[in-house]
């Protein structure tokens, strides 16, 4: 079934591979959406994220310097947006796949915020417990303990690693943000990033993002693509902010992705030339390829 729109009509899009997993991505026939069925993949499996899920990527359970490398520049970058366009700081901050807790991190400092976390990983909750933060290791434990509503709630790199993508951004606006409160997310980008994944369960284009958050009952009033902290040249991300609308404000027909097919080949195409002729600029170094 779609995860965007519910549809059952789809067609496969690509056979694809990943850390020797086969994978199929199929497009939904109705929005175009880019999507693996959960229930094949084992990437759904909330047991799949508490243990193998970095053990695969990374081939360790514990954060590696090249991923805290990017998640701080990503966190610095992030809180220099929301400076810019926030009203007020926001008092409390719920971050979705916290990680190690670094962007929370970032907001006690920036904003003096109460933070707390969700992170199914266990090391790296232990890690954010270990700064102090309150951490839980699914949303479902968060939701019951009936938490204060909050005035931010980020999702960084998570919305394409969730099963039912538009249930859990529905159930974040109804039960968990504040009137008022704003939705931060990022996703990579379909027309630049990779993007196939073990672990990504949709493939997300700046059409279908902003498709389902208009699906949830969001308003987006901010919109970036963008490569920090990874490329100065590609558009690997996609960064926006939302505002939760009330339950009755009608939302407008989903209108379909159209051309994805030709859009992500021209982007990859885009891409390769890009990183022959500027491969400095297309790829910034990580620590461990710097010189110093
Ligand atoms: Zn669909």
């Amino acid at each position: 079934m779609c995860l965007l729109c519910g549809s059952q009509r789809n067609k496969v899009f690509a056979h694809v591979s990943s850390f020797g997993f086969p994978l199929v991505y199929y497009q939904c026939d109705d929005c175009g959406m880019i999507y693996q069925l959960p229930q094949a993949s084992q990437a759904a499996d909330p047991d799949f994220y508490a243990e193998t899920y970095r053990k695969i990527y990374q081939a360790t359970d514990e954060p590696t310097p090249k991923d805290l490398w990017v998640q701080e520049h990503r966190a610095s970058s992030l809180v220099k947006i929301l400076q810019t366009v926030l009203d007020e700081p926001p008092a409390r901050v719920l971050d979705i796949g916290a990680s190690t807790g670094i962007l929370l991190h970032f907001f006690q400092k920036a904003f003096d915020s109460a933070v707390i976390g969700v992170e199914p990983g266990e090391a790296y909750r232990r890690h954010a417990q270990n700064r102090g933060i309150t951490m839980y290791a699914a949303l479902d434990e968060l939701l019951v303990s009936n938490p204060t509503r909050f005035d931010l709630i980020s999702l960084i790199h998570v919305l394409e690693h969730l099963p039912d993508p538009a249930n859990t951004l529905t159930t974040i606006r109804r039960e968990l943000l504040q009137e008022g409160g704003v939705l931060l997310l990022e996703v990579p980008n379909f027309y630049a990033h990779d993007s196939y994944e073990l672990a990504h369960l949709a493939c997300y284009t700046p059409h279908s993002l902003q498709n389902i958050l208009r699906q949830a009952g969001y308003h987006v009033f901010f919109f970036h693509r963008h490569g920090f902290p990874r490329s100065s040249l590609l558009n690997l991300y996609l960064t926006l902010m939302a505002q939760p609308l009330p339950d009755d404000v009608i939302q407008p027909a989903i209108v379909p992705d159209r051309m994805v097919r030709l859009k992500r080949r021209a982007g990859m195409s885009y891409r390769r030339v890009i990183q022959k002729l500027f491969p400095h600029r297309a790829w910034l170094p990580l620590p461990d390829e710097r010189a110093d």
